[in-house]
């Protein structure tokens, strides 16, 4: 081949590398900053969390999972802003911040089998399943259910099962669960979340009236099935619709 097309062709290899390589620090770089604002909101809102810090194993999840991967195109450019996104269908992927509490909050571990209610973009997902053994995940919008899927397969989450149903009514077959996260807004905590949740489980919830905030809740079932409730702080999420 002649010099004079080799030249410009490895010119633009090297632009498009180059592009692609700053891309991905860019990436890094946003995600960074993302993580230091959160550490900053935790330690802010420590009194209502009832600690100063999120556990290391919930900071090293929100790192790796690629938030810019799981929004739609025109979002990718936001993905690393620490606040709620459009992914359509009028839901939204939680703000970062929201999601790192949930995650802190029921207290994941290595061995858990963990339940989501409102899969949404896969985020909320993906950041669980870098944590636990297990992942199962209630989408009722069909869309949105086959779009996390695929994201979420792209992306080798293999330990996260999902598919399309009325989170209302929890995942038996999936269950019991160690921890249970639902990331939309009841009037109610659902009873079968609470039989579906393992002696010593967590589950972390929105409750509230639908045009009004909602108060995050966690309940613990204690060893012998008794529960606790405590309010953590007022947060405001899509309503969880569904048939009941
Ligand atoms: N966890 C998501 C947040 C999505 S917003 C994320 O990380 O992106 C809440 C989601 O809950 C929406 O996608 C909504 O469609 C879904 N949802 C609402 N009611 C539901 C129900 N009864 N069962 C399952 N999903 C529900």
């Amino acid at each position: 081949m002649k010099a004079s097309l080799w030249i410009p062709g490895l010119l633009m290899l090297a632009g498009v590398l180059a592009a692609g390589l700053s891309f991905a620090s860019d990436t890094a770089q946003r995600r960074e900053m993302l993580l230091r604002e959160i550490r900053e909101d935790v330690r802010q809102t420590a009194a209502y969390l009832g600690r100063e810090r999120l556990n290391p194993s919930v900071l090293a999840a929100l790192e790796s999972v690629p938030r810019h991967e799981l929004v739609p195109d025109d979002q990718r450019r936001y993905a690393y802003e620490n606040r709620p996104l459009p992914i359509g269908y009028g839901q939204t992927i939680s703000q970062p911040y929201i999601v790192a509490i949930m995650t802190e909050l029921i207290e994941p571990e290595a061995g858990d089998v963990v339940l989501e209610v409102g899969t949404g973009s896969g985020y909320q997902a993906a950041v669980l399943a870098e944590i636990v053994e297990r992942v199962c995940s209630l989408e009722i919008i069909p869309q949105l259910a086959k779009r996390s899927r695929a994201d979420l397969d792209r992306l080798g989450y293999s330990n996260v099962r999902s598919r399309m149903g009325d989170g209302y009514y929890g995942w038996p077959e999936c269950g019991p669960f160690d921890g249970i996260v639902v990331t939309a807004g009841a009037s109610h905590v659902p009873p079968l979340l609470i039989e579906q949740l393992k002696p010593g489980g967590k589950l972390i919830i929105p409750v509230g009236s639908r045009f009004m905030t909602q108060q995050l809740l966690l309940v613990e079932k204690g060893e012998a099935g008794e529960l606790r409730t405590r309010q953590v702080l007022p947060v405001r999420f899509v309503p969880l619709t569904g048939g009941h």
